[in-house]
């Protein structure tokens, strides 16, 4: 695999930065992780039906804003503008098409800096693929990059646990910012979470509700009507946003909603999503089991539309497709 920085190929193993570089010791770099997906939906009239014509980055331009976004959380000047950047996404996928399956970008201060302020002017931006199957967790060595995105196997819903750690507040950080720092923070609740032999964790706010998953949004069904905490103490996951819009499309009801712990728990059903994961169902939380079976009705179906949109199968979202040949 090659990694693109600053205009440039590099073989990705090459891709380091010094340790007394203010990104890796103040935990300073952002980042964007997004799903190489193939299109499924009707063929375009050029033709080109093998998948290498046929993949595409879903909700790239989404990534892109929310990047440029926590750059300016953070007042990270960055070296590129947003259609330069794209560019630079889509190359990196043609250069590594055999085995990309997900993208993840980064800004970050590269020279060696002991200040608490960074004093390179501007930031520099690496754009990595990786392998989907490493990235959910396959049994081959991880690739340097790939995101890791939620507890347990892939496909197989999850045991979540209610984490004692709780989400850091805005109050505390630009929690809008998908800063590398914030990660310890997701890394330590995700840690208690399977120490207690669960998948993953659902983290509660300063006001004692539900936030979100250590590296996803989290939805719940109770009372057969669709519920997700509202954004103030969690990122606007743009999983979270398409599912909100395909549940819409649907004609489903949802609320963004204050959800107690307690109310989670007796969830009839429940599903974390995120990149990559797309929608995870719960199985259980705290070991209570949600429903009858997992996963439940609502969930199944929310599954399948999401699947068909990420896919190019649902007319109505392939705009969220950006073909990369
Ligand atoms: N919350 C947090 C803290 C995350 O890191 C992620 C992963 N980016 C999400 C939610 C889900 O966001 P998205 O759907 O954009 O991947």
């Amino acid at each position: 695999m090659k990694a693109w920085i600053d205009g440039q190929f590099v073989p990705q193993d090459e891709a380091k930065v010094p340790i007394l570089s203010h990104s890796f010791s103040r935990g300073s770099a952002i980042f964007e992780v997004m799903e190489v997906v193939v299109d499924k939906g009707e063929a375009p009239d050029t033709g080109g039906s093998g998948t290498g014509s046929r993949r595409a980055l879903f909700r790239l331009d989404a990534h892109v804003e929310r990047f440029f976004r926590s750059a300016a959380l953070l007042h990270m000047p960055l070296p590129l503008g947003k259609g330069e950047l794209v560019k630079a996404v889509k190359e990196t996928v043609r250069e590594n098409a055999a085995a990309a399956g997900g993208v993840k970008f980064y800004g970050y201060y590269a020279a060696p800096d002991l200040g608490l302020i960074p004093q390179e002017p501007c930031a520099h931006v690496a754009v990595f693929c990786f392998d989907l199957s490493e990235a959910l967790g396959g049994s081959g060595p991880p690739t340097p990059g790939a995101p890791g995105q939620a507890g347990g196997q892939p496909g197989r819903p999850a045991t979540a646990g209610i984490s004692t750690v709780r989400k850091l507040s805005p109050e505390a950080a630009a929690i809008q910012a998908k800063a590398a720092g914030y990660y310890v923070n997701a890394f330590l609740a995700r840690r208690e979470a399977v120490e207690k032999g669960y998948d993953d964790a659902i983290m509660i706010d300063r006001t004692g509700h539900v936030a979100e998953g250590p590296l996803s949004n989290v939805f719940f069904v109770s009372d057969g009507t669709l519920k997700t905490p509202r954004l103030r103490n969690a990122l606007a996951g743009i999983t979270r946003d398409s599912v909100i819009e395909v549940v819409r499309g649907m004609g489903l009801a949802l609320e963004e909603a204050d959800i107690t712990p307690e109310q989670a728990i007796s969830a009839e059903e429940a599903f974390y999503t995120g990149t990559i994961i797309r929608v995870k169902p719960i199985r259980s939380i705290e070991g209570k089991s949600l429903g009858a079976s997992c996963p439940g009705p609502i969930t199944r179906k929310v599954q399948a539309a999401v699947d068909a949109a990420h896919e190019g199968r649902d007319p109505r979202y392939r705009h969220w497709l950006t073909h990369v040949a």
